[in-house]
């Protein structure tokens, strides 16, 4: 089961991500797990990244192409692996293409949560923190018992600057044009498999379960 899932921020992907590894006994990899992992282990790579990385500069693909083979060859990925945050571009998907095939590996499908954009805006605007105690709510999914106040201690919540729905809409903004030709490239080849993401948690695994095994 080599499965890549991805989705936009706020689409409920790393939720999904959970669900998915536990039922089918595939690691989760997040970019940013890899990465520390390999620089953790201290592999030739896993220095080299964060030499980039110390630098404030982006790993070159090279570089994080290689950290992918060293962690899909790892035996905790004997039944396969879910891949979140990467690949990002068409060039690192080309290069996972090649990686998959030397190890006579394929991927068996692209998992797209799909989500409208502006539910995404309420999702990730509702969000509300106790400057006190740093207890977060939901104006929906997690409200307080009195609106606007914390539980705990009665503070008044607040919203934080990266919530605010001007910058919420540009951070989406950038995500869709980065991950439109992915898509695309994914769409074209065959693999990509776009799940309702505007449901309920339990509904969305049932259809993103459904769909993988069929
Ligand atoms: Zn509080």
């Amino acid at each position: 089961m080599d499965l890549i899932l991805m989705g936009l921020p706020g689409a409920g992907k790393g939720t999904q991500a959970e669900k998915i590894s536990e039922k089918y006994n595939i690691p989760h990899i997040s970019t940013g797990d890899m990465f520390r992992l390999a620089i953790k282990e201290g592999t030739d790579l896993g220095k080299k990244a964060k030499q980039f990385m110390d630098q404030g500069d982006l790993v070159p693909d090279e570089v994080t192409i290689g950290i992918v083979d060293e962690r899909l060859r790892k035996d905790d990925c004997q039944n396969g692996f879910l891949l979140d945050g990467f690949p990002r571009t068409i060039a690192q998907a080309e290069a996972l293409q090649t990686l998959l095939s030397n190890m006579d590996e394929d991927i068996d499908c692209v998992l797209h949560v799909d989500v409208p954009e502006e539910q995404l805006v309420k999702r990730l605007t509702g969000r509300r923190i106790c400057p006190t105690c740093g207890a977060t709510y939901h104006v929906m999914y997690n409200p307080p018992k009195k609106e606007g106040i914390c539980d705990k201690d009665g503070s008044e919540l607040i919203q934080r600057e990266d919530d605010t729905p001007e910058t919420v809409k540009n951070r989406l903004a950038v995500n869709i044009e980065q991950t439109k030709p992915l898509l695309d490239y994914y769409q074209e080849k065959g693999y990509l498999v776009t799940i309702d993401g505007n449901k309920e948690i339990d509904a969305v695994f049932q259809d993103i379960q459904t769909k993988i095994e069929k």
